[in-house]
């Protein structure tokens, strides 16, 4: 089936730990305490500009720096609220980095393979945020090494951001990794660019792209893995 791997990249937000719920904690209680009462449709809002902006830094338009206050700056003009956006994204930032809930049996199959294989983060953000939010959930435990593009400089997609990773790997082997992640536009884009094997984890079974990141097309010798739990990993690797 799959050829024999000996290292795992793991991408981490919505792949082990749980991402959306830590965003979704950290959007309410920040305007809690800036006296602010938020409703469903305004997380709705928020995260649409969100995703917008992230979007444009995937697209090298806008610095990672620059995105996370932009978005509550302008999250709040749309609103018609005058509330200082970096004053916002610094509390909302602080309680990002303490959310830890883990995407379902991560625990279980992380154990698992730990057993078989080594095992290194390779994640986009702040690198405060993302190793408080690895520590408090005790999965830093079973990590090689940890990977952050808010430390290295660039991020994923970017061949140079697997670069760095191989770079810092004791005998690094690109022919035996593989990376595993559910963002087609960063993870399986990032491992196409580095040149390596790619599991795509797609929990809410959205359709495979016919062309870009995630197709079959132009992969010679493409182990395009794909996922739907990650308890599938258990069989697979
Ligand atoms: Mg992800």
């Amino acid at each position: 089936m799959s050829k024999t791997y000996r290292d795992l990249m793991l991408d981490m937000d919505g792949t082990f730990l749980d991402f959306e719920a830590a965003e979704n904690n950290a959007f309410y209680t920040a305007m809690e305490k800036f006296g602010y009462t938020a409703t469903e449709e305004d997380y709705q809002i928020y995260k649409k500009i969100n995703q917008g902006y992230w979007e444009a830094h995937e697209r090298g338009e806008i610095s990672r720096e620059a995105l996370i206050i932009a978005r509550f700056t302008s999250y709040f003009e749309q609103k018609g609220i005058d509330q200082d956006g970096a004053e916002f994204e610094e509390v909302y930032q602080e309680l990002l980095g303490q959310g830890h809930e883990l995407i379902k049996d991560a625990w279980e199959v992380l154990e698992y393979l730990k057993s078989k294989y080594r095992l290194f983060v390779v994640t986009n953000g702040v690198e405060s945020t993302q190793r408080n939010r690895l520590h408090l959930s005790g999965i830093e435990k079973f990590m090689d090494d940890i990977f952050i593009s808010g430390c290295i400089g660039v991020q994923k997609p970017q061949k140079e951001f697997f670069d760095y990773c191989f770079a810092h790997m004791e005998n690094a082997d690109p022919e035996h990794t593989i990376v595993i992640g559910d963002s087609l536009t960063s993870d399986i884009q990032g491992g196409m660019n580095a040149g390596i094997d790619t599991c795509w984890f797609n929990p809410k079974g959205k359709a495979r792209p016919q062309t870009g990141a995630g197709s079959l097309a132009g992969r010679e010798g493409f182990t395009d893995l794909e996922i739907g739990s990650l308890k599938e990993l258990k069989d697979i690797l």
